[in-house]
């Protein structure tokens, strides 16, 4: 039995940036740091920082001095002035796809175009978007009917920005509706993070050689368990939390474990299952 991993899986490139910016902080002696919201959404990560002394906040007011840590999902650009206001020390891990949406977003504005941000409303990231803009400038909409609830004839000019972990295909239906209302402009947000690893995944279980496959993440994940739901349709397939999760009846007769992991799964819980596959196959 041999295990292959997806050629895609785990964190994307902002979450590792900004784990390793926060362990680096960790490591030059900052043990007064405190996250703004979680680094990633990932319990073993979190306990891991707790560990290295970097706490998880919710609200900024809870950070009494010291270093303030914004996640890779970013923050209204207010609340770096609220930090330095109360005199903390801000460690920004704010991904720059992210800041190219804040961006895009002020030029729009700038120039009297409505914003239109497909997304969840209470997601960090739309969050950090919207919570500084006059409510009247903006929309967050993620359905049709929520588009249809708009009296759009006053808004002539509408760029759309999307969330930037979403699936664009899934929201074409409320970007048309919005089309055929207003002249509508989209900015490329989408991150592609997430779909190269449903892409890597689903690869892995039409592979032939592998005998099913391991998902690795945290069942409250929505990432990890789509992950789930494209590797089940083609190989048996589990989703485990970690080598505690592993069952030796799904190892019978198989010769090739393929895994994967969410993006909120750090890669040393990932080595973790794989040394557990490796050692049940030793064991017998
Ligand atoms: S925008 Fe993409 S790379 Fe950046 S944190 Fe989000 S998923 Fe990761």
């Amino acid at each position: 039995m041999e295990v292959k991993r997806a050629e895609k899986y785990g964190f994307c490139a902002g979450v590792r940036v900004a784990d390793q910016k926060v362990k680096a902080f960790a490591g030059r002696g900052g043990r007064d740091g405190r996250i703004l919201g979680q680094v990633v959404h990932n319990e073993r990560v979190v306990e891991e920082m707790e560990a290295l002394g970097v706490l998880t906040i919710d609200d900024l007011d809870e950070a009494a001095g010291g270093t303030v840590i914004f996640s890779a999902h970013g923050v209204p650009p207010s609340f770096h002035r609220r930090a330095r206001d109360r005199g903390l020390k801000i460690l920004d891990t704010t991904c720059p796809f992210v800041y190219d949406v804040h961006e895009e977003a002020d030029r729009a504005a700038d120039e009297g175009v409505h914003l239109v941000f497909i997304g969840e409303p209470d997601h960090r990231e739309v969050i950090g978007y919207t919570r500084d803009r006059d409510p009247a400038s903006y929309h967050v909409l993620s359905t049709v009917a929520e588009a249809r609830g708009v009296d759009w004839s006053v808004y002539p000019r509408v760029k759309v920005l999307y969330q930037t972990t979403l699936n664009a295909e899934e929201y074409e239906d409320v970007v048309r509706y919005l089309e055929s209302r207003a002249a509508v402009s989209r900015a490329d947000t989408i991150c592609y993070a997430t779909k190269e690893n449903q892409d890597a995944a689903r690869a892995l279980a039409r592979d032939p050689e592998v005998d099913l496959i391991l998902v690795v993440g945290g069942r409250q994940s929505a990432n990890t368990r789509h992950l789930w739901e494209i590797c089940g349709e083609v190989k048996p397939s589990y989703l485990v939390q970690g080598p505690g999760d592993l069952s030796d009846d799904w190892f019978a007769g198989a010769r090739l474990v393929g895994i994967t992991a969410g993006a909120s799964t750090p890669d040393y819980v990932i080595d973790e299952v794989e040394q557990a596959v490796t050692a049940m196959q030793a064991g017998g």
